[in-house]
């Protein structure tokens, strides 16, 4: 009998083919709206893999409605909607897609950094406004990026991909991380310091530690404070990240000069959200990995680790390597 396996949105059909070949595939069909609850939780009661995305919160009391699951194969390199404990504990494997998506990341991370600093959304719509009178000095000035400092808090895949474009911009880069990075820092010329000092001295903050409980709210009121008032805040990492309430603040009262957020704690973010309100603000639907190149290559990996994993092999991107494949094996 072929393995089941529920896939959570309509997937490109070379890669939906593949999982064909030896599994049984139940798939949502809808392109633009996210999987029900209810749908979940009826369908992974028969699943034996389950292939989701960042939009499912897999959490502890949707594993207890699935018996027969042995793997889930998330299509990002976040994991953060996922109850790895209550995976582990229960002998499920997950996996994720690192790397792949590393540079095409890194580019819009960098995209948005430019787009905030030099204002580009806020020009773009007072021209289609027919706001445009004349050229003047100031009209819609920003902030230089070229020779300036950044501050990335988590150099990490991407963290270090950012750095490298932030050095042909002849950039200073400050680094934060738990653990430092000798190699990075001799390659690339960074300079590793604590988090009070990074946010004092850079030009731009980019965010891009994972979202852990122990990250939630990293950049609050208090660190906010701490920053520049022509300074720019980057995120691209996962919204929880930022205590958004603070940063609206920060940005309506001048504390800070703009922010360029892909990522928001409640996503899809509410049309009426505060922060959409304000023009220092550049904001993108989570579309960090978005190329489709990256995109299709993400499904790749993630069938793969799918498909390795029903096998009774280690999948390559094995998050929680405690649990063992062959245990799983059927
Ligand atoms: P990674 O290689 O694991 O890098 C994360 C870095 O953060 C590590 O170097 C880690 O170093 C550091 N870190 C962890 N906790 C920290 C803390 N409390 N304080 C300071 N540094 C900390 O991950 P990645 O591949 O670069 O991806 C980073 C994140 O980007 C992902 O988790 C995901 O949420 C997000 N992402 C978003 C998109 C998008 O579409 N917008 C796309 C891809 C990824 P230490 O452990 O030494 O601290």
């Amino acid at each position: 009998m072929k393995p089941k396996i529920y896939v959570t949105r309509k997937l490109n059909e070379g890669i939906l083919a593949k999982l064909e070949e030896t599994c049984e595939v139940t798939l949502w069909e809808e392109e633009n709206l996210p999987v029900p609850r209810e749908v979940l939780e009826r369908e992974i009661r028969e699943a034996d893999g389950l292939f989701c995305l960042l939009t499912e919160q897999i959490d502890a009391a949707l594993l207890e409605k699935a018996p027969r699951l042995k793997i889930i194969a998330n299509l990002a390199v976040g994991y953060n909607h996922i109850d790895i404990e209550a995976a582990t504990a229960k002998g499920i494997m997950v996996t994720n897609t690192p790397g792949v998506l590393t540079e095409t990341t890194a580019d819009l991370t960098f995209a948005l950094l430019m787009a905030t600093a030099r204002r580009l959304v806020e020009s773009s719509d007072y021209l289609r406004r027919g706001a445009w009178v004349t050229w003047s000095p100031m009209l819609l000035t920003g902030q230089d990026v070229y020779g300036s400092t950044l501050g990335i808090i988590g150099l990490g895949r991407i963290g270090e991909a950012v750095a490298r474009r932030a050095k042909a911009f002849d950039m200073k880069v400050y680094y934060h991380n738990r653990t430092r990075k000798p190699e990075a820092e001799e390659q690339l010329g960074l300079e590793y310091c604590d988090m009070a000092t990074l946010l004092r001295e850079s030009d731009f903050v980019c965010i891009l530690v994972p979202y852990t409980p122990g990250t939630r709210h990293l950049i609050g009121h208090n660190e906010l404070a701490l920053m520049k008032q022509s300074a720019i805040l980057i995120n691209t990492s996962r919204g929880g990240i930022i205590d958004e309430t603070a940063l609206y603040y920060a940005l309506a009262e001048g504390k800070i000069w703009a922010a360029g957020l892909d990522v928001f704690e409640q996503e899809p973010v509410p049309a009426n959200h505060p922060l959409l309100t304000l023009p220092n603000v550049v904001t993108l639907p989570h579309i960090g990995s978005a190329s489709i190149k990256t995109r299709l290559r993400m499904a790749d990996i993630a069938a793969d680790n799918l498909l390795k994993g029903l096998a009774g092999l280690t999948p390559p991107n094995l998050v929680n390597p405690q649990v063992d494949a062959r245990d799983t094996k059927r």
